[in-house]
């Protein structure tokens, strides 16, 4: 089995739409085996998203990150990081596929509900950005 990192995003959580997104990431065959409530601070969401640190929608993204609450998440199962990408549709909500959570829930190519690592390495990488090994079940 394999574990990933999923972030509800702040217009998903402002919108009430928590419990809609886990039950599609239960339904997928995820299972949740950790979860916090934060509200991200400048600092935190610079880091959590320092690769994208010189594209050109980096300010924009930081701010709405920190906008409101998230729910970080760590999602175990076969190929979790793939399986959650699948069902989480493509970053751009016009271009998602149907059925899925970004062409049910986002907004636009920013504001677009979800996140999840999309690689071992960077799953790996961001679980530990927000949880302590004795935080995981
Ligand atoms: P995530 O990393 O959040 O799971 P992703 O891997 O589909 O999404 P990335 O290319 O890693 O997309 O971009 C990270 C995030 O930056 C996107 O989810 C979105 O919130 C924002 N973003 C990406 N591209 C744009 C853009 N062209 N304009 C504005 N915001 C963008
Ligand atoms: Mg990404």
């Amino acid at each position: 089995v394999e574990r990933t990192l999923s972030i509800i995003k702040p217009d998903a959580v402002a919108r009430n739409q928590i419990g809609a997104i886990c039950a599609r990431l239960e339904k997928a065959g995820l299972r949740i085996v950790a979860a916090k409530m934060l509200h991200l601070d400048q600092q935190q969401a610079e880091g959590f998203y320092a690769v994208h640190r010189d594209r050109p929608f980096f300010r924009d993204l930081v701010k709405f990150m920190t906008s409101g609450p998230v729910l970080v998440q760590v999602l175990e199962g076969e190929s979790a990081i793939a399986r959650n990408r699948e069902i989480m549709g493509a970053t751009d909500p016009k271009k998602a596929s149907p059925g899925t959570i970004r062409a049910d829930f986002a907004t636009n190519v920013e504001e677009n509900a979800v996140h999840g690592s999309d690689a071992p390495e960077t799953a790996k990488k961001e679980i530990a950005y927000f949880f302590r090994d004795d935080e995981l079940c």
